[in-house]
């Protein structure tokens, strides 16, 4: 992937770095978002879309182990990442990170009838004791033999007990395949990498329900966060995932063109069947709440209230319903694999070496509305 010579010119107010005389600093070099870039097309020597390959094979650095497939996740949200989805996915070779709230025999009663979805999801954990010895329980069942791996998710993962978790568990599962995160930065990318994660997720505040951003003025431009955490992640034989900001299937194909090794989504997913959720009727349309985890929803849910040192960091949407996933999931392919032959890439793995950014003032012409 390379990026337009425009990117490095204009903006710079301030010498770099811009230090004032205590300890705050300002990073006077622009971050973009998806919106900021398009992809510019290139010569190709393909003829159709159907001779692009959208499957790709990784082995990880501390599991040992060897996926191949879609590397596109649907996000570990309790409306997202559910067992339906996973079945439904896993027929594409694609991957879900299962929400954590699913008892342990709900899992084992899934499995035991569903083995063949096993290699393509991930059980997620929080952080906490409690967490651990479920995760334990979850991993030592005979039906759970064979899954994908596991995700170590926190909002915030900078705080040194997340660092301690992952290390606990990386010690205690020597073979499975590890995601932690979520950070945006190379050097927390190198520290998760390094204390026992195999993929590291990188996103805060991009999310289509999130609110991380406007309620602690904490975030990184999507992106730049992947192109930055993804060669933080490659120089030490590590993956990474960008999470979080895809709205339209070319904001995945700028996700893989800037670096990322796969992609998670949970905006783009929501409103299907496999959400295992109500489907609302009023004046003729259809529709389906959507919440983040973070969100008063998810907390009253799950935990009973929003405890009172605690502000949400989610909100809680209404999205029109859409069916089934797999032809949504299908259409998502359909942008990636055109994105491919636009630049020249017979298959995914070479899509970032053919990917020049370059910067626009504007992405879409939305001049009419849809019928
Ligand atoms: P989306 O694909 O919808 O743009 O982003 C999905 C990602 O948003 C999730 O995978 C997760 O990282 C993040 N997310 C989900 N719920 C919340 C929430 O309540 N608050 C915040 N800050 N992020 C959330």
């Amino acid at each position: 992937m390379k990026i337009g010579p425009r990117l490095f010119f204009g903006f710079h107010c301030f010498p770099e770095p811009f230090i004032l005389s205590h300890a705050m600093r300002i990073e006077s070099e622009i971050k973009l978002d998806f919106k900021d870039v398009l992809i510019r097309p290139k010569r190709s020597t393909l003829t159709s879309r159907k001779e692009v390959n959208l499957e790709r094979t990784y082995t990880f650095k501390h599991s040992g182990h060897t996926f191949g497939g879609i590397p596109i996740i649907a996000s570990n949200m309790d409306s997202v990442g559910t067992l339906a989805m996973a079945r439904s996915l896993a027929a594409f070779k694609a991957l879900v990170a299962l929400h954590k709230y699913y008892q342990v025999d709900e899992l084992v009663n899934f499995f035991s009838q569903n083995p063949e979805t096993l290699p393509y999801t991930f059980i997620s954990t929080g952080i906490t004791n409690e967490d651990y010895a479920k995760l334990k329980d979850i991993i030592g069942r005979d039906e759970l033999q064979g899954i994908m791996g596991i995700c170590i998710d926190a909002a915030n993962g900078y705080t040194e007990a997340f660092v301690e978790f992952v290390c606990r568990v990386r010690a205690a599962f020597p073979n499975m395949t590890i995601i932690a995160g979520n950070v945006v930065t190379g050097e927390m990318v190198e520290e998760l990498i390094l204390s026992g994660a195999d993929i590291v997720k990188a996103g805060i505040g991009p999310g289509s329900v999130c609110t991380t951003r406007k309620m602690t003025g904490v975030g990184y431009p999507q992106l730049s966060a992947i192109i930055e955490c993804a060669d933080a992640a490659h120089g030490l034989g590590g993956h990474l995932i960008g999470d979080g900001g895809c709205v339209i299937p070319g904001d995945l194909s700028k996700a893989f063109g800037a670096g990322a090794d796969f992609v998670m989504l949970g905006g783009m997913l929501a409103g299907h069947d496999q959400c295992e959720g109500k489907i609302v009727e009023e004046n003729g349309q259809k529709s389906m709440v959507f919440y983040g985890m973070s969100s008063a929803t998810a907390m009253n849910k799950y935990v009973g209230k929003v405890a009172e040192y605690r502000a949400s960091e989610g909100r809680t949407v209404s999205v029109p319903y859409r069916g089934d996933a797999s032809e949504t999931f299908r259409e998502i392919l359909g942008g990636l694999r055109s994105s491919c032959t636009y630049v020249g890439a017979r298959n995914l793995k070479e899509l970032p070496k053919r990917t020049t950014f370059i910067r626009v003032t504007q992405q879409l012409n939305e001049v009419f509305v849809n019928i």
